[in-house]
């Protein structure tokens, strides 16, 4: 089986998590430091906060704004539902703005359809390694004096025209083991703002500065120094892994382009796509779900990112939304990821594109 996601932990790692265990200082510690500022530097940032994943990296977020009940946050539908659960933790209202066909990224028309006077925010997401047209969300948010929380969950190392996204705004990042680099569990939070910075750093332990002294209320959402020794050998290797990425992607479009009913992904020109997943549309007579459980049957490990639009969830449809997006929607219908993760070999890669020819020709 090929499958669609695969952490590559090497020697490298273990020894670095095994070296925090010997040292018995085993929670938030000077391995989190030397991670926070290893990172911040990858993504171009002054500041970085460690959180103990994604969702806990936009609730930070949110928070260190002072986003809360009253406010809404304009977001993206079609995406990993903590993208606008997040929202929800704070108090504050999600709106959802349609997706561009092409990108599968929010539509910065679709945005400013969406301002009044309650919105605060808005989180474009980088979806499956592609940025997010940030030129124009930055256009809007200054026009209208709005915060942006980036979710680049799925997109350490991507940028828009020469820039990485996490530098922005406020950015935000998962280290799950699918993700284009891992630390079991754990998240990141990016910014050039210092008080920002200070407020998450306070939100994820209890409100605080110094120990047992209590200025704000916040949670417990460390990293512990074990993630952060696995996360900072998987930053060191991120690049290359983004590069097999690309190449594989590059791969692919090759060989499935010529292959009528599927359409390959569409590369912005002002981005860097670090392939975080490899989409198609299905736009044959064979339904998406039939192709993908032959693909299955055959070896090749398939996902569907995502099924069901955030606002057409069960969760949601019962708080009362009931928007029709229909480009999120007929998205949600035909998307199909493909393995394109680098523990892919040359083999893998020909074995998923003679599959698909198979079933489609
Ligand atoms: C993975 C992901 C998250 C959440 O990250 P976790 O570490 O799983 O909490 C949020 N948004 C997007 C787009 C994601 O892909």
């Amino acid at each position: 089986m090929i499958p669609i996601a695969k952490p590559l932990i090497g020697e490298e790692e273990i020894n670095a998590v095994a070296e925090v265990l010997r040292s018995g200082n085993i929670a938030e510690g000077e391995r989190v430091k030397r991670f926070e500022a290893a990172f911040a530097e990858f993504t171009g940032t002054s500041h970085a906060v460690a959180v103990n994943s994604g969702t806990a990296a936009l609730h930070v977020a949110l928070l260190a704004h002072d986003i809360g009940q009253g406010d809404e946050v304009i977001t993206t539908p079609f995406s990993f539902v903590a993208t606008s659960n997040s929202v929800l933790f704070t108090g504050a209202r999600p709106v959802f703005a349609d997706i561009k066909e092409n990108t599968f990224n929010i539509d910065p028309g679709s945005i400013v359809e969406r301002i009044n006077s309650r919105t605060k925010a808005i989180i474009p997401v980088h979806l499956y390694g592609q940025a997010a047209d940030m030129k124009s969300i930055l256009e809007i948010a200054e026009d209208h004096d709005l915060i942006i929380i980036e979710d680049a969950c799925q997109a350490h190392g991507a940028a828009f025209e020469g820039k990485k996204v996490g530098s922005f705004g406020t950015g935000t990042f998962s280290f799950y083991p699918t993700k284009n680099m891992t630390t079991g569990e754990g998240g990141m939070i990016t910014t050039d703002d210092k008080k920002v910075a200070e407020r998450a750093g306070m939100i994820r332990s209890h409100g605080s500065r110094k120990r047992y002294y209590h200025e704000i209320l916040g949670y417990n959402l460390r990293m512990t120094d074990m993630a952060a020794a696995l996360g900072l050998v998987q930053l060191k290797r991120l690049d290359g892994f983004n590069e097999a990425r690309i190449n594989n992607a590059e791969y692919l479009t090759d060989r499935l382009n010529k292959i009528k009913g599927i359409r390959v992904p569409y590369i912005e020109k002002r981005c860097r796509h670090v392939f975080h997943q490899y989409t198609v549309r299905i736009e044959n007579d064979i339904p998406r779900d039939d192709v993908a459980s032959i693909l299955n049957s055959k070896g090749v490990g398939t996902g569907i990112y995502y099924p069901v639009p955030i606002h057409r969830q069960p969760l949601y449809k019962d708080m009362g939304y009931r928007d029709s997006l229909h480009v999120s929607e007929k998205a949600a219908q035909e998307v199909l990821s493909l393995p394109v993760h680098p523990a892919m070999s040359k083999e893998d890669l020909n074995t998923v594109c003679i599959t698909l020819h198979e079933i489609l020709c």
